[in-house]
């Protein structure tokens, strides 16, 4: 299984009163060619501030890459100039949000918008342009897409917008979609049409994507492999189901038992006490989720657990756990 992208040490910060602090920390982590990856968490975890790294879309002056490599198909994406990253960004990565109707222009038609994509990347005439645009509606499950493609984004509803965007991202046959929170927005029953039409799409287009979520039950039923974040940090990662009969992280433990039940609304995460430490206030060392664990040690608040190989194919960044990579150092001494 070939590697698409490999995200290595990432380091972004965020400017907080003139100081830089970390929102994700030394992350690695690899997407292999049409796997779908979960990133997990709750909000306020790095997940975001992930993706906008990758997709070099990160708020100017406020946040920045400090240190590691995005290699993407051999290239760093770290170190691309704006200008490398337009001829990138729609054509070989594309993203999709929660709130599609905050990424549509209001004042311009649905065709229009797609249309402009593809005269970005491709030298076509606007009757061609205008032919694959409907292609496109129709295939991420628009009906009457001749109609649809003169409608402006108010006349749709949020699920029908999410299916345009989709159709934005996936014009050009990008080889990465990231989706950040793609049904969070949307009512049960449309949760379920855009999953299902995603992983369609991936099928057809034999691209990889990168999931990221809140929500376990939606890792379950689309993942390949999971990796959980904790405070800017990867704290476990494994296959999906890997993760979810033999978790080992104690934040995973608890997102796992936090999981609501099919005809119970539950705000997913609330039952985990606390919250995740803000970025001004992570400490230096030790574990950052010390003050929340229940298993948490002395130790924890004094010695920074790096991720490391539990078992083949599974990494977790615990104390609790001797690591392989701990185990060869010992034989080395
Ligand atoms: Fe809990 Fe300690 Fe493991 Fe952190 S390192 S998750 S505090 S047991
Ligand atoms: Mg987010």
């Amino acid at each position: 299984n070939e590697t698409l992208l490999e995200v290595k040490d990432l380091e972004t910060a965020f400017k907080i009163d003139g100081k830089y602090y970390n929102a994700v920390d030394r992350v690695s982590f690899n997407v292999k060619k049409r796997q779908i990856l979960g990133i997990v968490g709750e909000s306020g975890c790095g997940k975001s501030v992930m993706s906008l790294s990758v997709m070099r879309l990160l708020p100017k002056g406020i946040g920045e890459i400090k240190g590691g490599q995005i290699d993407f198909e051999g290239q760093d994406l770290a170190g691309k100039t704006e200008k490398d990253m337009l001829k990138l960004r729609g054509k070989d990565i594309s993203m999709i949000f929660q709130e599609p109707m905050t990424s549509l222009n209001p004042v311009f038609t649905i065709g229009y918008q797609i249309e402009e994509v593809l005269f970005n990347h491709l030298s076509i005439s606007k009757k061609e342009a205008r032919l694959k645009s409907i292609a496109l509606l129709k295939s991420v499950g628009i009906s009457r897409p001749d109609k649809i493609v003169d409608e402006y984004p108010h006349q749709l509803s949020g699920g029908m917008r999410q299916r345009v965007m989709i159709a934005i991202a996936i014009a050009l046959q990008p080889k990465l979609l990231i989706a950040d929170e793609p049904t969070t927005a949307l009512d049960v029953t449309v949760q379920a049409q855009i999953l299902e039409l995603l992983k369609e799409i991936q099928e057809v287009n034999e691209m990889s994507i990168i999931l990221i979520t809140h929500d376990l039950g939606v890792v379950a039923e689309m993942c390949d492999e999971v990796v959980v974040m904790y405070a800017g940090r990867i704290v476990e990662r494994a296959d999906v189901d890997t993760l979810f009969h033999n978790p080992k992280h104690p934040y995973t433990e608890l997102l796992l038992g936090a999981i609501p039940k099919m005809d119970e609304e539950v705000e997913t995460l609330s039952s985990i006490g606390g919250i995740v430490p803000s970025l001004k206030n992570m400490p230096e060392v030790g574990c950052r989720f010390a003050n929340r664990c229940p298993k948490a040690m002395e130790s924890c608040l004094q010695v920074t657990p790096a991720l490391g190989e539990v078992e083949a194919n599974h990494d977790v960044a615990c104390l609790l756990y001797e690591t392989s990579q701990q185990k060869e150092g010992a034989a080395a001494r």
